[in-house]
Formats: structure tokens, sequence, C-alpha cells
């Protein structure tokens, strides 16, 4: 089939590459003509496992091309996927206005029938404003389906490839045969394409991702009064997870959600519930402890350091939001690093993917080094912000030789306690005793 993906992020760019595998014919639109350049020299813009491989397959066998127009874009796909951005608008909903703006172009272009995708995670009824966006110049039939993206970063390609579901929101039985051909080669294991109206599928999307940080930050509650009360969050987790109900994952407590999804997705759904006259009281209190885990170490350390941390200087073990990506968005380290500098304290950091996307943004405040021990020379103390799997078994000699004072504080709780008691090193964590 002919596709075309106008918006070549981490969604764009892996749901294009990733129908180009299946034999599609691909063209990805970018506005940033710097990114295409880029990707028309080989380059992959964004780390991502895996992506690379595919990547490169697919542009040697010439199905997978990039263009900055978006007409090309039109008039070569017969099915339109927008992978565009809905960031976090003043008030805390989703900005539509990528989305609708090039909704309307498409209604100048288009000259034939097109199935118009919705990938962005978006509010309930944004696909029927679309329609009517595009409605507004079209001179051609078109159907617009909403087909929320449930990968992660870091695991893109696996789940793009095997997804546990497809989520397909239509009201057009040719553009629901469309998608179901379409991504058939997905599902051969038999996990289901799930089809249903456009506001359920829309839904769908903002439903899961609030349940996630929901759960995510129902445990950080537990950890922080397991430290009250003297219990051990980690006992309390395996306690917990065994319950098939509840489920092992997603209990890992620790300096809160981030990303470019979770804090802006909770925010979005709430405010679309307060349009509604609907309170979200679960989603307002997410949204509050989680503003405050991102910066749970913050006491921690002060409280270290007798509330003196001028010309302190600390080591970042880990950037990114999370493991496997070098996207730093909401990261909680950024939110904890803006702590430490306002207090007059250094930072140097260490993160295996990230810190390119970080120094852009602290313009020289910040000190990066090549290793994860590099980092620790002359620092004061060292702090775990993302759970990197190199930081998992450290050489805790080498930590304690660098360091000035021998303390971590660790914000995802990389390390047993029982370990950390045989080295002679204060610890801090989330949710379990205090190593002093
Ligand atoms: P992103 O910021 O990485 O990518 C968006 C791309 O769109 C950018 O490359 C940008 O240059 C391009 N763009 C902006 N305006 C454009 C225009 N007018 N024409 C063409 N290109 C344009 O965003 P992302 O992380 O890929 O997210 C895209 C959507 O998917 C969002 O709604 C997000 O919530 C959702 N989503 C993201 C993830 C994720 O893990 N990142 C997962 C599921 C869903």
């Amino acid at each position: 089939m002919k596709i075309s993906v106008i918006g070549t992020g981490y969604v764009g760019l892996v749901t294009g590459t990733c129908l180009a595998e299946t034999g599609n014919e691909v063209v990805c639109v970018d506005i940033n003509e710097q990114k295409v350049q880029k990707m028309r020299n080989g380059e992959v813009p964004i780390y991502e496992p895996h992506l690379d491989v595919l990547f490169d397959r697919n542009i040697k066998a010439g199905r997978l091309i990039f263009s900055t127009s978006l007409k090309e874009g039109l008039e070569h796909g017969e099915v339109i996927f927008l992978a565009l951005p809905t960031p976090e608008d003043e008030d805390g909903s989703a900005d539509l206005s990528y989305v609708l703006g090039v909704a309307e172009n498409i209604g100048n272009i288009i000259t034939d029938y097109k199935v118009i995708v919705g990938k962005s995670t978006v509010p309930v009824g944004t696909a029927e404003k679309v329609r009517e966006a595009i409605s507004k110049n079209a001179k051609s039939t078109f159907d617009v389906v909403s087909n929320p993206e449930f990968l992660r970063e870091g695991f893109a390609v696996d789940d793009f490839l095997k997804p546990e579901r497809i989520v397909i929101g239509s009201s057009s039985q040719r553009a629901t045969e469309l998608m179901e051909k379409l991504y058939k080669p997905f599902v051969r294991s038999g996990n289901p394409i799930i089809v249903m109206d456009e506001k359920s599928a829309e839904l769908t999307k903002y439903a899961a991702n609030a349940f996630l940080a929901t759960k995510i930050t129902f445990m950080n509650e537990i950890a922080n009064y397991c430290e009250k009360v003297g219990a051990d969050v980690d006992k309390v987790r395996i306690g917990m997870g065994t319950d098939s109900r509840i489920g092992k994952r997603f209990l890992f407590p620790g300096i809160g959600y981030g990303g470019s999804c979770f804090p802006k997705d909770v925010k979005a759904l709430h405010k679309s519930g307060k349009d509604s006259q609907y309170e979200f009281k679960i989603l307002d209190s997410v949204i509050k402890v989680n503003d405050n885990q991102k910066i749970i170490l913050f006491p921690k350390i002060k409280n270290y350091f007798n509330n003196d941390l001028q010309n302190k200087t600390f080591a970042i073990w880990g950037l990114a939001f999370k493991p496997e990506t070098d996207d730093i968005r909401e990261a909680p380290s950024l939110y904890l690093i803006d702590k430490l500098l306002t207090e007059g304290a250094n930072i140097k950091a260490f993160d295996p993917e990230a810190m390119d996307n970080v120094a852009r943004k602290y313009q020289g405040k910040i000190q990066f080094s090549k290793t994860m021990y590099d980092v620790l020379e002359n620092a004061d103390a060292l702090i775990i912000c993302t759970e990197w799997s190199i930081f998992r078994t450290p050489d805790f000699n080498k930590i304690k030789y660098s360091l000035r004072k021998n303390v971590i504080f660790d914000g995802r709780n990389l390390y047993d306690i029982s370990d950390v008691e045989k080295e002679d090193i204060s610890y801090f964590s989330i949710g379990r005793k205090d190593i002093k």
C-alpha cells in the first residue's frame, strides 16, 4: 500500500519505518528541514533501539523516503497518518493546533479518496474536528480514523511490530477494511485489532496512560508512607504484585513519572473532564503527588548537607525520563537539577544517550562526563535519576574512591539494601530505610 506519515518524530518515524518493513511504500513528511535532511543522509534523528537497522534496510530498498512537502505526502499516500505533536497548552489541555492546522491544509490538497488516520494522542471529539477542518476545503471524499499509538519509547520498534492490540476508531467500513489490511501482518500471533467508534478509541488511549500514571503514583505514595512507618516498599511491592489482579509491573516506586506522554496526557484528560463538567478527582491527586515526587530526593539531600548546598558538586547518573531513550521531556532529573542549581550547587552528569539534549537545554550550566565513573571525580555525592542497566551493578569501590563523601541518593531503588549495607556508603532511596 502507499502510505504517508505526517510528523516524523518518535511515533511517526517508527510508524513509517515499520510500515515500510512490511512492504508498504512510505513517505515521511516533517516540517523540520534539518531533520529531513539528516534522514535523507541516512541518519536516524532519535535514539530508539533497533530502529537503525530497519531504517537503513527500507531506505536502501526504496520503500522509505523523506520530504518536507505536505503536498508530496498527500499525493503519495492512500492512507495518511498524522503523527503530530499534541503538547500541553497553558491551561493543561492538549494543543490541537498542529493536528488541525495540517487537517485544514489536507482539504486544499487532496484530489482523490484518502483515509486520514489520527495517531496523535488527542481528546475525545478530535476526529470530528479533523473531519470538519478537512471538509472546509475538501474536493474529494475521505474518511477520518482514530488509531491511537501505544508504543513505549525504548521498545518502540518491538511494540509496533508486535503490538498487544491495535485500536481502530472508525465509522467507515471502507476505512476500517484498509486499516485491517495494513495491520494484519503485525497481529499474526493472534493479538486483536479492536474496532470501535472514534470517541471511544480516543478515550482508550488517555484512559490507558492515566491508569498507568495512577498505578505508579499510588505506589509512590505507598513508598512515601513506608518511610514514615519503617516498612520496606520492595517487600510490599512483591507482596502485592503476586496478586494477579494487581500484577507485578508498574509497581516500582521512584522519583515520579515523566516523559512526553504521561504528564501531558493526565493533565489533558483532567482538563477534558472539566470542560464537560466532570471532575476527575483521582487525576487531580495524581498530578499533585507526581509534582512533589519529582523532587522527593531534594529534602533528603539538603538535610544530609545541613541545609547548605552552596558550591557542593553533585554527580548525576541518568538524565533521560526513562532508560533506553534520549528523550528528556518532563524528565524528573531536570526538576531535581533545577532545585539544586537554585541552591548554588554544581552539577556534573552522565547519561548514555541524553546528554546532548540536556546540554542544549542548560547551555553550559552543567558539566558532562564520558563515563559513569569519570563523572564522580570531585563530586560530593552521587544522585541516580534514571534506571539505565549499566548503573545496576557498579563497582562500589570506584564510587567510594571518587566521591568526596560516600553517599548515594538513589531515585530508582537500583540496589538491594542488604548489598549496600556491606559497603561503607550512606544510601538514601525511595520507600526503604536510610543507611546513614
Ligand atoms: P515528536 O515531537 O517526537 O514528533 C512530532 C514531529 O512532528 C516533529 O518531528 C515535528 O517537527 C513534526 N511536525 C510538527 N508540525 C508539523 C507539520 N505541520 N507538518 C509536518 N511535521 C510537523 O512527537 P511524538 O513523541 O512522536 O508524539 C506525536 C504524538 O504521538 C503525540 O500526540 C504523542 O502524545 C503521541 N504518542 C507519543 C508516544 C511517545 O512515546 N513519544 C507514544 C504514543 C503516542
